[in-house]
């Protein structure tokens, strides 16, 4: 399977992507997440990116299409994977489409998870993730078992730079502009599956693999 989520940010594709990938066995792809892993080491890409992602603005298409195409000839990859937050804009679901078509491969579906924006203000914002490992967590409605402090490994609870509330409008603007283009680009290709990312998880999770059922 070879599958995307789409989604404004806020909307809790983290949660539908563990999902996806444990069903079928298939590696996330975040990039998101490569990013923030770039940060944290000491390297020139990762201070570029950081002072992007940082502000809510995209990373540039060239370094953001480049870190793709080197993860898509990564081993784990080769049968399978499940994209999160990429591709954002049209550019990069054309250079997407050239990778699929050098290594003759197809994207099987492409998911939209949909919500309110004052739903996505309220989630970005009480967001809190582990220093350590990254779970993500929510002050209100998935809190931790001790205040601050990660259930897994016991790390330290932190708000993301981009997740103050100053960011989130930001990014969700960028979201409307460059974002939802790819979305009618998708649709116009066959692919596009809504899901409404307003419900709770377990009904969102049944929607999707209702959808797979189909699919597969
Ligand atoms: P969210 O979906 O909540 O915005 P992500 O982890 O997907 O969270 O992305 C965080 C940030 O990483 C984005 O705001 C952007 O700065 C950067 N980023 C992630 N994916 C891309 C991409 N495909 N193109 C450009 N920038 C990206």
């Amino acid at each position: 399977m070879r599958l995307i989520i789409m989604g404004p940010p806020g909307v809790g594709k983290g949660a539908k992507s563990k999902l996806l990938i444990k069903q079928y066995q298939i590696p996330h792809i975040s990039t998101g997440d490569i990013f923030r892993e770039l940060f944290s080491g000491d390297y020139e890409i990762g201070k570029i990116a950081k002072s992007y992602v940082d502000r809510g603005a995209l990373v540039p298409d060239d370094i953001t299409n480049e870190i793709v195409r080197q993860r898509l000839n990564q081993a784990d990859v080769q049968k399978g994977f499940l994209f999160d937050g990429y591709p954002r804009n049209i550019e990069q679901a054309e250079a997407l489409e050239q990778f699929m078509k050098d290594k003759g491969w197809k994207i099987d579906a492409v998911f939209n998870v949909q919500a309110d924006d004052n739903i996505l203000v309220k989630r970005i914002s009480g967001r809190r993730v582990c220093k350590t490992c990254g779970a993500v967590y929510h002050i209100e409605n998935n809190k931790p078992k001790v205040e601050g402090i990660c259930d897994l490994d016991g790390g330290k609870l932190i708000q993301r730079v981009d997740d103050r509330e100053e960011t989130i409008s930001h990014r969700i603007k960028i979201y409307q502009q460059q974002t939802k283009p790819v979305i009618s680009w998708y649709e116009d290709k066959n692919l596009l599956v809504h899901i409404d990312g307003s419900k709770d998880i377990n009904h969102t999770n049944e929607q999707i693999m209702k959808v797979l059922g189909e699919i597969n």
